[in-house]
C-alpha cells in the first residue's frame, strides 16, 4: 500500500506518528493510499524551518519572487494532464473537470507572476516642511493555509500563489482525503526555483490544525472547508493574535424570472447543480421560479436533462458528466438527506437513490435527484447537501424571491435568470451575498478579482486571491521620515499637525 508522508525542506519525508488516513478510490471503494497524519514534533519542525527560509525569501527582490511564479505556471501548464489525472484519481472528478480545477488554480499563479506591482506601497512627499510619509507592505512572516478535498489542485494554488509572491513562508495542510496533488505542486515549485523550506506541506487531521492555530510563529491562516470549521479556526486563530480568513460552505440560490430564457436556465442549473457531483461551494443547490407558470415550464425542461446525465468513474472518458461523492460517509448522509425530503413533503421528480453501476457497486456513487416543491423549513433547504440535489422552491414574485435568498444564512453566491436589465440590477445591488451571477449560474470571479462570500459563507474581512489577498498576506508599516535643512523650528512638547 502507497504510504503518503509530507513535504519538508524541498523532500519527501515519511511520517513518523504511526497515525494514518485512508485515502480511497470514490469510484471503487477501495483504500488507495496511506497518508501519514503529522505530529506536533513534526509541524513544529516544519514551522521552524519553514521560519529560517523565510528570512532570505522575503529579502529576495519581488520581481525574482515573481519569476519563480512564472517558471511554476509553465510547469503546471506541461504537467496539466498529470495534475487532472491526480486530481481525479483521489478526488473521483471527470478528466475535464480535473483540469479545470487546475487551471482556475493557475489562473491565481499567472496574476502572482505581476505581484510586484500589487506590493508597491503609498508615498506623500512634501506632507509637512521636510517631511515625507510612505507605507510598505511587508510579509507576515510563516503563514498557513488549510484545504478542503473538494478542489486539489485549486485552492491550495489559490493559497500558495498570493502568499508566497508576497515573500512569506507557508505551511500547507490539505485534505488528508485528497493529499497527494499539494506534494507535487511543492516538487514543481522547487523546479520553479523555490528554495527549499519557504514552502512546506504538513499532512494530518485535527491535531496538526490545532498545532497551527496556536503555534506561536504562524502568524496568519487561511482556511477553506465547512462552515463550523470555519468558525472554529476563525475564532481559535483570532484569539491567538493571528490574522484569519476562513472561507465556508454554501446555499446557492438561482432565481428564474418568468421573461428568462428557460432553456438556457434548465442548461445552467444542470451544469451548476451536478456538475463535480455538486461538490463545489459555489455550486447551485436551490432554484427559485418566480410564478407557478415559470416553475412548470423549468421543472418541464430540467427532467429530460437530468435524466439524460451520465454519472461513472473518471477512466470511463470524456462522455460521463461526473463522478462518486468523496466517502461513503458523504454518500449515506446524502441519502438520508433525500429520504428526509421526501418525508417532509418535497416532491422527488428525478430519484438517484438506487443508482448502481456494474462493476463499481462499492463506489460512492449517487444518481441525481431533483426536489419540487420544497419549503425553508426542510432539512434539505437547511442544509448543504454537497451532493447531486437539486431543490426548487416556488416563489410567487421577484420580491419573495430576493427575501427567500437574503434570509438564508450562506452568502457565498447566487445567480439570477432574467431579460429585463432593472431586475437584475436591482438584485444585483440589493443581495447580502458576495458573488452574483447575472444569466451566469457559477460566478466565481475571475483571478484578477478576489473571491469571497458573506453571512455564514466567510469569517474575516478580506477575500480570497486578487487584490485582497496581497493585502492579507502583508502588513502595512507606515513611515514618517523628517529632514532638516531650511528648518529652524526648535523642541515642541506639543502634540499638532505637520504644519
Ligand atoms: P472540512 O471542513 O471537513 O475540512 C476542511 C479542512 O479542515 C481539511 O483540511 C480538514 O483536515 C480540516 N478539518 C476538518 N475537521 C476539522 C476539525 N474538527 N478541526 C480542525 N480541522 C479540521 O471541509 P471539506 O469537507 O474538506 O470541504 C467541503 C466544504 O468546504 C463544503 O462545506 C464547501 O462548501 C466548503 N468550501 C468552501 C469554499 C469557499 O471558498 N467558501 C470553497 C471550497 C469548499
Amino acid at each position: 500500500m502507497q504510504e503518503i508522508g509530507h513535504w519538508i525542506n524541498g523532500k519527501i519525508v515519511k511520517g513518523t506518528s504511526g497515525r494514518f488516513a485512508d485515502v480511497m478510490n470514490p469510484a471503487t471503494g477501495e483504500v488507495q493510499a496511506k497518508v501519514a497524519l503529522a505530529t506536533l514534533g513534526e509541524l513544529d519542525h516544519a514551522i521552524q524551518e519553514a521560519a529560517k527560509a523565510q528570512v532570505g525569501w522575503a529579502a529576495t527582490n519581488p520581481q525574482r519572487r515573481a519569476r519563480v511564479m512564472m517558471a511554476f505556471g509553465a510547469l503546471i501548464n506541461q504537467n496539466m494532464d498529470k495534475l487532472a489525472e491526480m486530481v481525479a484519481r483521489e478526488h473521483g472528478k471527470t478528466i475535464p473537470d480535473a483540469r479545470g480545477d487546475v487551471q482556475r488554480g493557475l489562473e491565481v499563479i499567472e496574476v502572482c507572476m505581476g505581484a510586484p506591482a500589487m506590493l508597491k506601497g503609498e508615498m506623500m512627499d512634501s506632507a509637512g516642511p521636510g517631511i515625507d510619509l510612505y507605507a510598505m507592505r511587508q510579509p507576515l512572516g510563516v503563514v498557513a493555509g488549510i484545504t478542503p478535498f473538494n478542489f486539489p489542485a485549486m485552492i491550495p494554488l489559490w493559497k500558495i500563489g498570493p502568499a508566497l509572491s508576497s515573500g512569506n513562508a507557508m505551511i500547507l495542510k490539505p485534505s488528508e482525503r485528497v493529499p497527494s496533488t499539494s506534494l507535487f505542486l511543492a516538487e514543481l515549485l522547487q523546479q520553479a526555483g523555490l528554495p527549499d523550506g519557504v514552502l512546506q506541506v504538513v499532512n494530518g487531521d485535527k491535531e496538526v490544525v490545532d498545532g497551527i492555530l496556536d503555534h506561536p510563529v504562524i502568524q496568519g491562516v487561511g482556511f477553506v472547508g465547512s462552515t463550523p470549521i470555519a468558525q472554529y479556526i476563525y475564532g481559535r486563530a483570532a484569539s491567538n493574535g493571528k490574522r484569519a480568513q476562513c472561507f465556508g460552505g454554501a446555499k446557492n440560490h438561482m432565481v428564474i424570472m418568468p421573461d428568462a430564457d428557460l432553456d438556457k436556465a434548465a442548461d445552467a442549473l444542470v451544469g451548476a447543480g451536478y456538475g463535480a457531483a455538486g461538490e463545489r461551494c459555489m455550486a447551485i443547490s436551490v432554484a427559485v421560479p418566480v410564478g407557478e407558470k415559470t416553475a412548470d415550464a423549468l421543472i418541464e425542461r430540467l427532467i429530460p436533462r437530468i435524466e439524460k446525465l451520465k454519472v461513472g468513474p473518471y477512466t470511463a472518458g470524456n462522455d460521463v458528466d461526473f463522478g462518486p461523492v468523496i466517502t461513503k460517509a458523504s454518500k449515506d448522509r446524502i441519502l438520508g438527506l433525500i429520504n428526509s425530503g421526501v418525508e417532509q413533503g418535497a416532491k422527488l421528480v428525478v430519484d438517484g437513490r438506487g443508482f448502481t453501476l456494474q462493476g463499481y457497486e462499492n463506489g460512492f456513487f449517487v444518481g441525481p435527484s431533483l426536489f419540487d416543491h420544497v419549503t425553508p423549513d426542510m432539512e434539505i433547504y437547511k442544509q448543504e447537501i454537497f451532493g447531486p440535489v437539486l431543490s426548487t422552491v416556488r416563489a410567487r414574485s421577484y420580491d419573495e424571491a430576493l427575501k427567500l435568498v437574503m434570509d438564508n444564512e450562506y452568502g457565498n453566491g447566487t445567480a439570477i435568470f432574467t431579460a429585463d436589465g432593472d431586475t437584475a440590477r436591482d438584485f444585483a445591488s440589493r443581495v447580502n451575498v458576495g458573488m452574483v451571477g447575472i444569466n451566469f449560474p457559477i460566478p466565481v470571479p475571475l483571478s484578477y478579482f478576489s473571491f469571497g462570500g458573506w453571512k455564514k459563507s466567510a469569517f474575516g474581512d478580506l477575500n480570497q486571491y486578487g487584490p485582497d489577498a496581497f493585502r492579507f498576506y502583508t502588513k502595512t508599516k507606515t513611515v514618517t521620515a523628517r529632514w532638516f535643512s531650511g528648518i529652524k523650528e526648535g523642541a515642541s512638547l506639543n502634540f499638532k499637525a505637520l504644519d
